[in-house]
């Protein structure tokens, strides 16, 4: 009887280890030939992770460093647990922090940095990281293109080199990443605010799919110009549950509603996840 319990225990405690890992991890849910990238809820802050069919993985921004144990880590954990390429979209803490963690965890092979100065020393710190772990560093402007694999390239459209000019340098100079998964577009656009976007959408074709909101749904980006020539099927905000800020503001939702948009949040949502497929987007899996 002792060794018929002990039996079941194990088997029941095999099950939840199992059930849990299901629970975390798409993969299989994912069809082996497609592209699935997930917006990951890592509280206030952004984190993009793509994952391709061959399993090369990239990912951009990491939230906070306070929030790597109980967010990016179990994540990438559950998925892994390696970073190919890692792209910092500009040196604020709530981007950068958890890759900065990440390059200490020696998670990631090769980090990509927007290429403007900063005076806090946060660039040099991620330098120095990704150094200490033998991690390949490459810098990144406007007109530059990640070539990832056949189906799979990032377009920087923003900043040129040194950054933007004007006020609320760090947020503007964001890189703005165009990612071509096969036929489906999906940008990416940092922190950066109206009048930059004004700038981006004069110059660029940025017609997208999915649209990641700017400013985590801040009232100061998102303006009515940029939805309209970015025309997403989609639109994606990253913001923490009961943030102080009050993001998203209520203004952007309002705009985004008002253009038929169909939007996904981290703080309601939590993981959302799109599967791409090469004749478009085939699944949204998100995890509440
Ligand atoms: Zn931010
Ligand atoms: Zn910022």
């Amino acid at each position: 009887m002792r060794s018929k319990k002990k039996l079941f225990y194990f088997l029941w405690v095999v099950a939840v280890i199992i059930a849990t890992l299901a629970a975390k991890t798409y993969p299989e849910k994912i069809a082996s030939e497609n592209l699935a990238v997930t917006f990951v809820d890592i509280g206030q802050g952004d984190a993009t992770f793509f994952e391709t069919p061959s399993g090369t993985t990239v990912l951009v921004d990491g939230g906070e460093a306070d929030e790597y144990e109980k967010g990016l880590l179990p994540f990438l954990s559950s998925h892994g647990a390696k970073v190919d390429i890692a792209i910092v979209s500009h040196y604020h803490s709530d981007h950068e922090g958890g890759i900065y963690e990440s390059l200490l965890d020696g998670k990631i092979e090769k980090l990509i940095l927007p290429d403007y100065p900063d005076t806090d020393g946060t660039r040099k710190g991620l330098e120095r990281a990704a150094k200490r772990g033998g991690c390949e560093i490459e810098y990144v402007s406007k007109g530059d293109t990640i070539k990832v694999s056949e189906d799979f390239s990032l377009k920087v459209l923003h900043p040129e080199k040194g950054g933007a000019e004007g006020k609320n340098f760090h947020n503007n100079s964001s890189l703005v990443i165009m990612a071509s998964c096969y036929d489906t577009e999906i940008l990416l656009t940092g922190d950066i605010e109206s009048r930059v976007e004004s700038e981006i959408f004069a110059g660029e074709d940025i017609e997208c799919d999915i649209l990641k909101v700017a400013h985590h749904g801040s009232s100061s980006s998102s303006s009515k110009g940029f939805l309209t020539a970015a025309d997403p099927t989609y639109a994606v905000i990253s913001a923490g549950k009961g943030n102080s800020y009050g993001h998203p503001h209520y203004e952007t939702l309002e705009k985004l509603e008002n253009d038929d948009i169909r939007v996904y949040r981290t703080d309601t949502d939590g993981d959302i996840t799109f599967e791409i497929a090469k004749d478009g987007i085939k699944n949204i899996h998100t995890e509440r």
